[in-house]
């Protein structure tokens, strides 16, 4: 929230600083938080790379929010703030809870921010809605076993462009160059994120739907399924987009799950003959039972149907263990 007064009351102090030991113990701890967020968030590959103008992280005990007056330990004194709520954060405002906030500072407006945080408790699950599958694609960003499709010709059309462009910047070389890739780069990211956001929201608003069943496709990474798809299976934006389905459906007390991605796109989702002949790029023709259908819709159904399989076989096995003990006993 930009506010004026936030910019006024920051402004360097001529006293001499005073600080309990309490308040800087605490500054200096999440100084330490903050450096080892940012270590963790890099895996230890490289060194993180520390901003001139980095956040300082304020918590419930360095920090009050009354109504709305923030009150901030600064080296010298406690700062109040009066905050300019916008109607739109109201609603969170009066009803969540207050965690903590950070303090930014932008150089090119000579702006200080204030960002808050705010914590929801989970919804109560659900107890009635069915499980979608959901196949993901190079050719369709996703697409579910009811037949909804979201295409990625618009996404597949505005990579490649970026790639061409990319490709041409990086033989120039020169200074503005490199200046123009760094600006495209980010650009290209949030294109990428709108359509994993608005996908998302899509999918997990659906009322009939409380399960989404998706492949899990982390452990196939490896095996020979091809230059391009591998790539995208790697991509950071294929991974956004299970994200942002699974902390957006968790807000509506739904769930995503997980299932087993061997053969759903060769498998016939109506006899269950699995042959790799049965499909022809985007048609389904099962060479047993002669079920035609898209084969994206079809291996929807199978997802659907492989979380099925597995949540009875989870079921059966804890039926088991709770019969164990009763059986033996009568041994
Ligand atoms: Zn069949």
């Amino acid at each position: 929230m930009p506010d004026r007064s936030i910019v006024s009351s920051f402004a360097p102090q001529s006293r001499t600083p005073k600080l309990t030991l309490f308040q800087l113990r605490k500054l200096v701890i999440a100084t330490r938080d903050n450096a080892l967020e940012s270590i963790k968030q890099c895996k230890f590959k490289r060194k993180p790379r520390k901003k001139p103008t980095s956040g300082l992280r304020y918590d419930k005990r360095t920090m009050t929010l009354r109504g709305e007056q923030l009150t901030l330990s600064c080296i010298g004194k406690r700062v109040k703030l009066i905050l300019n709520v916008p109607n739109y954060f109201r609603e969170i405002y009066n009803n969540w809870d207050f965690r903590g906030a950070t303090v930014t500072y932008t150089k090119q407006t000579r702006q200080f921010w204030v960002r808050l945080v705010f914590e929801h408790p989970d919804p109560e699950k659900l107890e009635h809605g069915d499980v979608q599958g959901i196949d993901r694609g190079l050719y369709h960003l996703c697409s579910t076993h009811d037949g909804k499709f979201f295409s990625s010709n618009k996404i597949r059309a505005t990579q490649r462009r970026y790639l061409y462009n990319r490709k041409q910047l990086q033989q120039k070389g020169t200074r503005s160059a490199k200046r123009r890739l760094k600006a495209m780069s980010g650009r290209e990211k949030r294109f990428m994120r709108d359509i994993n956001h608005c996908v998302s929201k899509e999918l997990a608003n659906q009322p009939e739907y409380r399960t989404f069943a998706l492949e899990d496709l982390s452990g196939i990474r490896n095996q020979r399924r091809g230059k391009k798809l591998n790539k995208w299976l790697s991509s950071w934006s294929f991974s956004q987009l299970e994200f942002f389905l699974g902390y957006k459906s968790v807000a509506l007390g739904k769930e995503t799950a997980f299932v087993d991605a061997r053969y759903t796109s060769q498998r016939c989702s109506r006899c269950g003959n699995t042959n790799r002949a049965n499909r022809k790029k985007s048609r389904f023709h099962c060479r047993s039972c002669h079920f035609e259908i898209h084969s994206d819709i079809n291996s929807g159904l199978n997802i659907r149907d492989n979380y099925f399989l597995s949540s009875a076989q989870i079921e059966s096995e804890e039926q088991a263990q709770v019969n164990e003990p009763i059986v033996t006993a009568s041994r």
